[in-house]
This record gives structure tokens, sequence and C-alpha cells, in this order.
């Protein structure tokens, strides 16, 4: 039977990919050795690298001034790097608080600045983007998650200010276009939208780097990495291939323009079941409905029948629909790597389920 990976992340990736992967881990290129066990200094890998940076900011539309790096340490180290690279002591950071990746974010800065919450929505449990308050002209850059993996929402309007943002992108990279002028910098693990868990994608302006007056340990300096063209040290080879395979795929079924299309198109197919459907109801507010992770319930008089729903998708190959701990109901992932005939599937048993229960 076909399965689908609706899992959160680690996540689906294009088949492609996966299969020029494998062929990739017994023989890369014109060494005839496996793309695990060469140099990361090799002309082949070097090649990987140059590509798979250039590639990352023509796919988004970044410019010469910004850089591109293939980091360790997850999005999350970037929680710190980001304050400890850019914010002085005294200096104040603007944080908006969408959900437990940006709550970790925050929790962060304090060790290097201040931290200045504009805004939350924890208080309805994530479900919405809050909007309309006033940025300070003084913050040192606004810090927003852009799409929130656990509970189902998406910025689909940054905010307008000449604060540089500073954004998480690591579970919509590449799924939409962005303004690119707005951003100071964009970070993104790979493992939602772009690659195998072990690197992280950092797009940042070079302009927002070496001011600060601390000093900040040669691994953990942005700088250093750019200075030796993300490879300071030895990279995390596959995962950064990998990437670069997907990177190369988003290009080929026409960029990032033509991935939002698809994705506007498969997120509307499922969102228009779950209002459709007598048995579930979607968790987030309707205009912040996140093309990436769909988040849903049953209704309440229906909540009885949650385990066995998620049991038949399961059964029935599609995977990882299980909705997270704090939310509860269901989330199926829908990355760029997810087709239409994944989403049609989800939707069949959907119906199939109302049809037998409601
Ligand atoms: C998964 C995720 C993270 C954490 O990524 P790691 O690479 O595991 O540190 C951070 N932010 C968002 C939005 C995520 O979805």
């Amino acid at each position: 039977m076909k399965k689908y990976n609706f899992f959160a992340g680690p996540a689906i990736l294009p088949e492609s990919v996966l299969k020029q992967a494998s062929e990739a881990a017994l023989s890369f290129g014109d060494m005839g050795l496996s793309i695990l066990e060469i140099s990361h200094r090799s002309k082949q890998f070097s090649a990987v690298l140059e590509e798979a940076r250039a590639l990352s900011k023509e796919l988004l539309g970044f410019g010469d001034d910004y850089e591109a790096l293939f980091l360790q340490g997850g999005a999350s180290s970037q929680f710190f790097m980001i304050p400890m690279n850019i914010l002085d002591q005294n200096e104040t950071a603007a944080y908006v608080d969408t959900g437990n990746w940006s709550a970790k974010a925050i929790k962060e800065v304090k060790h290097f600045g201040n931290v200045e919450v504009l805004a939350s929505s924890k208080d309805t449990n994530y479900n919405y983007i809050p909007k309309g308050y006033a940025i300070p002209d003084n913050a040192k850059y606004l810090h927003l998650t852009g799409n929130n993996t656990i509970f189902g929402t998406q910025y689909h309007a940054f905010p307008e200010t000449n604060v540089p943002i500073v954004c998480d992108m690591s579970s919509d990279i590449f799924s939409r276009t962005i303004n690119t002028e707005q951003f100071g910098m964009i970070y993104a693990g790979a493992q939602k939208n772009m690659g195998p868990a072990g690197t992280t994608l950092v797009i940042v302006r070079k302009d927002m780097l070496g001011k600060v007056n601390r000093e900040v340990p040669t691994m953990l300096d942005y700088n250093t990495h750019i200075g030796k063209a993300s490879a300071f040290n030895t990279p995390p080879v596959f995962p950064i291939y990998v990437s670069l395979l997907t990177m190369r795929w988003v290009k080929e079924q026409g960029g990032v323009a033509a991935m939002e299309i698809k994705n506007e198109e498969k997120a509307s197919v499922l969102y228009d079941e779950i209002d459709r459907n007598k048995l579930f109801k979607g968790t987030a507010a309707k205009e912040d409905r996140s093309l990436m992770n769909v988040t849903f319930v049953m209704n309440d008089e229906y909540k009885a029948l949650e385990p066995a729903f998620l049991e038949l998708c399961t059964n029935e190959g599609c995977m990882g629909v299980k909705g997270y701990r704090t939310v509860g109901g269901f989330r199926a992932s829908i990355y760029n790597a997810m087709s239409m005939e994944g989403i049609n599937k989800l939707v069949s048993l959907m119906q199939q389920y109302e049809t037998e229960h409601a």
C-alpha cells in the first residue's frame, strides 16, 4: 500500500530526492565513493556546498548583501546565537509569542540583552497570530516564527516596519514567496521542508553582524562561518547534500512561487473538507491557518471517535496524523513534498468516516 507521510518533522521528502540520496550513499559523482565517506574539502563536496548556498538565496530572492550558511545545532541553537551575535547587553529585541518555538526563542534572549514581548496568543492556546501591536523603533530586531508547526498558524503577511525582521522559517521555508527586504535574517532547521535533520539554513544580511561588544566564541560567531564559506569545521555533508537535492527539486517544480500555488491548492482542499465534514472542526483562526500544518479535532459530540479515526488513517497509509499533545486531535503536515494525491486520500478517509458515524 502506498504510504503518505503526514509527520510534522522529520518529515516528507520528494521521492526523487530520496532516490538520488540513496544512490549517492553508495557512490557519489566521479570518485566512486559514498558521499558519506568523502572529504568535506573535496572539490566534489565544495561544489555541493557552493551550489546549496547560492540556490537557497536564489530560490527566495536574496541578493549579495546576504550570506547563506548551513550550520549545526538545529533551529534551537539559533535561539541563542541570534541575540549573542546581534544584541548588546543594553539593547532590546522585540519578540512575538505565537507558540512553543517562539517561547523557547524568547527564553534565550535574557542571557544577552533585553527582550520585549510585543504580543502573545498564549491565552487562547496559540490559535491565532496577534496583529496590530506597536513595534518600538529602537528594537534591534523583531523576531517572529513564520509558521507555528504545533498550532497550525502562519503569518500570511509580515508586519510593516523599519526594524529588521528575524524569522524562524523552519516549517515553511521554500513554501511561499517572501519580500526579502523585510528580513535581516531567516533561519530554518532542515528537517521540516528541506532535508534530513542535522543542518540549519541561516540567511543573514551582513550588516546585521559584527556590531556587538561581547566576545563571541569562534564556533558561535556567524562571521566565522561566513569567512570560511560555511566550512570552518566539518559541515554536515549528507544533510546539506540532501537539502541541495530538495532545493533543485523546488526549482524544477517552478520555484517557490509555483510551490506556493500548489500549497494553497492542497491546503484549501483539506480545510474545505474540515469545514464541510460534520465530524471535524479546525483549531486555528481561519485567517491565520497554516498552509503547512493543518490542525483539526473532532466536534465535541464525536470526540470519543478520535483514536479510532487515527487508527483508520494509519491502517490506510496516512501516517503521522496525530495532533501535538497540547492541541490534541489531528495534525496533517502537508509540506512541499506532499502530493495532492495524499491530500485526496486523507479527505476520502474523512468522508468515509463521516458516512459511517455521523
Ligand atoms: C521544529 C522546529 C524548531 C526546532 O528545530 P530543531 O532543529 O529541532 O532545533 C524550531 N522552530 C520551528 C518553527 C520548528 O518547527
